[in-house]
């Protein structure tokens, strides 16, 4: 069973033997991956960030569940929680637990969009 399926390339539709791209495609896309990765690990958003991040979140569900503590807002239920630095990277904050704060993406976009 070495006899993989051809597939067609997403944005050519030539038939490749790749998981989803044609040889050239792939290529593309995967500079453009490399290029998304580098810019994300500028910003501080590295692979190990968005681990303490999703750990942070599963922490603060355990203790407080679907809950916003808000941000110049009162406290709310919320799903859509995500982690976020206090003090931000290119402030100087780390990724130490100390340092992050669970809010909601709307509080959190809110603290963003004010940050002075
Ligand atoms: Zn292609
Ligand atoms: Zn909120």
């Amino acid at each position: 069973m070495a006899r993989r399926r051809m597939r067609p390339c997403l944005v050519c539709n030539t038939l490749t033997r790749n998981a989803s791209r044609c040889d050239t495609h792939q290529q593309q896309w995967q500079q453009q991956q490399d290029r998304v990765r580098g810019s994300a690990h500028q910003r501080g958003y590295t692979q190990a960030w968005r681990t303490t991040a999703a750990h942070a979140v599963a922490q603060h569900r355990e203790q407080w569940g679907d809950w916003c503590p808000g941000f110049k807002v009162a406290g709310h239920p919320s799903t859509d929680l995500t982690a976020d630095h206090i003090v931000p990277k290119a402030a100087g904050g780390t990724d130490d637990p100390a340092n992050i704060q669970v809010l909601c993406r709307g509080c959190n976009s809110r603290k963003h969009a004010q940050s002075t």
